[in-house]
């Protein structure tokens, strides 16, 4: 049964640090205003008439929750524990930083029934944490994986390619990285500059040059592919087009899409594609694809780019992409002139660095 999420958000709330890049109340959309014990009550309430029997998670987003006074964290979460003793909530997931966590937090996290932690690495490179201002090293996010997961947490890892100091090269090695610690889960933030930051300065007198959208696309897709390989869901890539960040002015530059998530599997379905027509392109050059029913958009692209490239620059004309509700979202299959081939990106997809490198 599917899970619906309760958000509170509380923006730069327990947060002593002001990084380069960050706007959280522009970002998310939210004062910040931290929660009362009515609030939760009165919110968790709400949903629970919308989610019918579903399980309710409660998620409190943004700021640094570990950062928070102890007696502010517990203040937020023991409202919750009769909740969750009933089964009225199923789940709290809270997000934080990474020089945030020791073993004593991570303990009073899984005591207070916390089963998600959601932690800002952002990058694996310690010249990039430092001209970000992100106040911690690579270490510290190792330890703080170690502290949550030996409490049996679930944890997740946010990363923004694209931070002052970055370069395609070492987002792929910081991906590397925090594969290696074996997340739950990922989400994927390219940089945007983000007006009133100190990033914005740092554009406007030239001094950081954010990703191109294009650039941007390149480099997650592989970012998401490596992810796919390690078996590691990413739950988000770009962020969420709130009002705030939408309002005109706030997005000053970078590689903003509203649906930069579908770029990104629009990509992978052309890769896959392009590989298994390869030099051989039917002699006809019309082909139906058959697809998961989830993927039929990514396939053709947005404003069917997939459609106009496949024509382009293999001359194939795609007549119709069908469901196929017994395939796997990885797999395509490419039907043209009575022949049929099954690509499967987990396989037939392979990028090498040199993707990237001249970046
Ligand atoms: S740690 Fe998080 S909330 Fe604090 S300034 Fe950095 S990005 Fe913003």
């Amino acid at each position: 049964m599917k899970r619906c999420t309760v958000p509170f958000f509380i923006a730069h709330r327990g947060c002593p640090h002001k990084c380069v890049f960050c706007d959280q109340v522009k970002i998310s959309g939210s004062s910040g205003q931290l929660p009362g014990e009515t609030d939760v009550a009165g919110k968790i309430a709400q949903y629970r008439e919308t989610a019918g029997r579903g399980s309710l998670e409660v998620a409190f987003f943004g700021g640094s929750f570990t950062s928070l006074p102890q007696e502010v964290q517990e203040q937020l979460l023991s409202p919750l524990q009769p909740l969750m003793e009933s089964g009225e909530v199923g789940a709290v997931r809270i997000s934080t930083r990474p020089d945030s966590v020791d073993s004593v937090s991570a303990a009073f996290l899984k005591k207070m029934g916390v089963a998600t932690v959601e932690v800002g690495v952002q990058s694996m490179d310690d010249d990039v944490l430092e001209l970000s201002g992100r106040g911690y090293e690579s270490r510290q996010v190792v330890q703080a994986v170690h502290c949550l997961k030996n409490e049996g947490l679930a944890v997740g890892a946010q990363l923004m390619p694209g931070l002052p100091g970055d370069s395609p090269a070492k987002s792929l090695d910081s991906l590397g990285s925090v594969l290696d610690m074996k997340p739950d889960f990922l989400r994927i933030y390219p940089t945007v500059v983000i007006s009133g930051t100190l990033l914005e300065e740092l554009y406007r007198c030239g001094s950081y040059g954010p990703m191109t959208l294009d650039g941007a696309v390149r480099l997650c897709k592989i970012m998401l592919h490596k992810c796919l390989l390690s078996d590691v869901p990413v739950i988000r890539m770009g962020l969420q087009p709130t009002n705030e960040l939408l309002t005109d002015g706030v997005i000053v530059a970078g590689p903003y899409h509203s649906a930069f998530r579908q770029l990104i599997e629009s990509e992978l379905c052309f890769d896959l594609m392009a590989g298994m027509i390869g030099t051989a392109a039917p002699a006809d050059g019309t082909t139906t694809v058959f697809c998961s029913p989830s993927r039929i958009s990514d396939v053709i692209g947005q404003k069917k780019a997939n459609v106009e490239r496949l024509w382009q620059q293999f001359g194939v004309r795609l007549a119709a992409v069908r469901p196929d509700p017994l395939m796997s979202p990885q797999e395509l299959t490419m039907v043209s002139g009575g022949r049929s081939r099954t690509g499967n990106m987990l396989h037939d997809i392979q990028y090498g660095r040199e993707v990237i490198e001249n970046e």
